[in-house]
C-alpha cells in the first residue's frame, strides 16, 4: 500500500492513517460507529453518516484503491463504471447492522432493534476470563397493559379507518383524472384500534413500551479477541407484534503496558543491559496470570540487539480451547555502557577478551601523512536534508581538513 493517496478525508474521518490495514479500520469504525449512533448521540446524525461512507469505501478494497487514486470525486462517480448508478452510499443503519452482525434490516424487518454496547476489557480479562456486568437500556413491552397502552376491553375498532389502518384519499389530479391515494390512518397511527383516554394505562402512558434499565452478566471466555462479539438473542428490543432483537455486546481491549498481542501469541520488549547480553542473565516476568516467569538466557548463549526469542506456552489461550496457548515473543535491544565507563587501560584489558580488531586495518604500517582522521559525529537521520545542504556551503579543502564525515548512509 503506498503512502501517495490523493485525499486523506475518509481517513480522517475514521482517525487512521492512509496505510492502516483492515483491521485498523474496523477497529477504527466500530469505536466511532458505536459512540455517533443516534440511539446514543441522536444530534449527531450526519457525524454518523460520514463514519459509514468512509468506512464502507475504505473497508472495500476496489473501493479504497479507487479512492486513494482520484478521491472522493472518483467514488462519486463511479469510477469503476459496472457500477451502475455510480457512487451511491448504502445507508448508514444498514453498514452497522451488517457490520455489528443484525444481518440487513430487509432480513429482520420482523424483529426488534438490536442494542450494540461495547465493553471495556483488559488483556488479563481475555487471558483469565471474567464476568462483567453491564447496565443496558432497552425498549420493553409494558406488562401492565401488555402493550396494549390501555385497560382490558378498552380497544375499539377506529372507525376513522375501519379497523384497516390505512385511509384512502381521492386526490383530484386534472379534472376528470383522480388518484387514490393510500395513507396511514391519523387517527389510529394505522393500528386500526383505539381507546378512550380515561382507559389509557398509566404506566406506560398508551405508549405500550417502557425504557427499562437492565443489568447484564457478561461472561468473557478465555482467549476471546479484541472486537469479538457477544450475542444475546431476543434480550434486545421488544416492540408489540414483533420478535424482539438481540444485545451485541461488542469487546473492546485495551491497550496493555507491557504486552501486545497478535493472534495467539503476546509480545513484549526487554531491555538488556550489555553485559547480561553478553554473559547471560535471569529476569523475572509477570505474567497475565500473576505468575513470575524468570526468563533465562545462560552464560555462552549471546542476545543481540533486535534478537526475538519466545517461551512456549506462555502466549494467549485458544478460545474455547483455552489449554492451548500461545507463544510470548519477546523482543530484546541490548544497552551499552555509558560513554568513558572504564578508564583507558581497564579498556585495553576489555578489549583482550573480545574478538580481535582486524590487523590490516591498523594505522601503524601507513604513513600518518596519507589519511585524513575521520572524527565520528552523532547523526541524525532526520534532519539528515539539512545537514547535506550544509556541505554545500563548504569548500573542498574546508571539508577536508575538517574532517566532516557525519553519515554515510545509503
Ligand atoms: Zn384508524
Ligand atoms: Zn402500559
Amino acid at each position: 500500500m503506498s503512502n501517495m493517496v490523493k485525499e486523506t478525508g475518509f481517513y480522517d474521518t475514521l482517525g487512521v492513517k492512509p496505510n492502516a490495514t483492515p483491521d485498523e479500520l474496523k477497529k477504527a469504525y466500530r469505536k466511532l460507529a458505536l459512540k455517533y449512533h443516534p440511539d446514543k448521540n441522536p444530534t449527531e446524525g450526519e457525524k454518523f453518516k460520514q463514519i459509514s461512507q468512509a468506512y464502507e469505501v475504505l473497508s472495500d478494497a476496489k473501493k479504497r484503491d479507487l479512492y486513494d487514486r482520484g478521491g472522493e470525486k472518483a467514488i462519486k462517480e463511479g469510477g469503476t463504471g459496472g457500477g451502475g448508478g455510480g457512487g451511491s452510499f448504502a445507508s448508514p443503519m444498514d453498514i452497522f447492522d451488517l457490520f455489528f452482525g443484525g444481518g440487513s434490516r430487509m432480513h429482520r424487518e420482523r424483529k426488534g432493534k438490536n442494542v450494540v454496547h461495547q465493553i471495556s476489557v483488559t488483556l488479563e480479562d481475555l487471558y483469565n476470563g471474567a464476568t462483567k456486568k453491564l447496565s443496558v437500556q432497552k425498549n420493553c413491552i409494558c406488562d401492565k397493559c401488555e402493550g396494549r397502552g390501555s385497560r382490558k376491553g378498552a380497544l375499539q375498532m377506529c372507525m376513522s379507518c375501519h379497523g384497516t389502518g390505512m385511509q384512502v384519499r381521492m386526490h383530484q389530479l386534472l379534472p376528470g383524472m383522480v388518484q387514490q391515494m393510500s395513507t396511514v390512518c391519523h387517527s389510529c397511527q394505522g393500528q386500526g384500534q383505539r381507546f378512550n383516554q380515561k382507559d389509557r394505562c398509566k404506566t406506560c402512558g398508551g405508549r405500550k413500551m417502557l425504557r427499562q434499565k437492565k443489568i447484564m452478566d457478561v461472561h468473557i471466555d478465555k482467549g476471546m479477541k479484541d472486537g469479538q462479539k457477544i450475542v444475546f438473542h431476543g434480550e434486545g428490543d421488544q416492540e408489540p407484534g414483533l420478535e424482539p432483537g438481540d444485545i451485541i455486546i461488542v469487546i473492546d481491549l485495551q491497550e496493555h503496558t507491557f504486552f501486545t498481542r497478535r493472534g495467539q501469541d503476546l509480545f513484549m520488549s526487554m531491555e538488556l543491559q550489555l553485559v547480561e547480553a553478553l554473559c547471560g542473565f535471569k529476569r523475572p516476568v509477570q505474567t497475565l496470570d500473576n505468575r513470575t516467569l524468570l526468563v533465562t538466557s545462560h552464560p555462552g548463549e549471546l542476545i543481540k540487539p533486535g534478537d526475538t526469542k519466545c517461551v512456549l506456552n506462555e502466549g494467549m489461550p485458544t478460545y474455547r480451547r483455552p489449554f492451548e496457548k500461545g507463544r510470548l515473543i519477546i523482543n530484546f535491544s541490548v544497552v551499552f555502557p555509558p560513554a568513558n565507563f572504564l578508564s583507558k587501560h581497564k579498556l585495553r584489558e576489555l578489549a583482550r577478551y573480545l574478538p580481535g580488531k582486524t590487523d590490516a586495518e591498523q594505522p601503524e604500517s601507513m604513513d600518518e601523512d596519507l589519511y585524513i582522521y575521520a572524527d565520528l559525529e552523532d547523526c541524525d537521520l532526520e534532519s539528515r536534508k539539512r545537514h547535506r545542504h550544509q556541505y554545500y556551503y563548504m569548500n573542498e579543502d574546508d571539508y577536508a581538513s575538517t574532517g566532516g564525515v557525519q553519515c554515510h548512509t545509503s
